[in-house]
C-alpha cells in the first residue's frame, strides 16, 4: 500500500481544500416565460432555448 512519506501540514491541507467548496448553482430568468432557468440549459417550464421551442414543455402534452 502506498504510504505518505511525510505529514501533510494543516497549511498544505488547507491549500488543497481551498478549491473544494461547493458553489451555489446560478440561475437566469427565461426570456420566454420568465421562470428561472440555468444558463445554457433548456427552460424546464416552457421548453424554450434560444428563442424557439426545443422540447415539449411539461404539462402541455
Ligand atoms: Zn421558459
Amino acid at each position: 500500500m502506498a504510504v505518505p512519506k511525510s505529514k501533510i501540514t494543516s497549511a498544505r491541507r488547507g491549500m488543497r481544500r481551498s478549491h473544494d467548496a461547493l458553489r451555489a448553482v446560478s440561475v437566469n430568468e427565461c426570456p420566454n416565460c420568465g421562470e428561472t432557468k440555468r444558463p445554457h440549459h433548456i427552460c424546464a417550464s416552457c421548453g424554450f432555448y434560444d428563442g424557439r421551442e426545443v422540447i415539449e414543455a411539461e404539462g402541455s402534452l
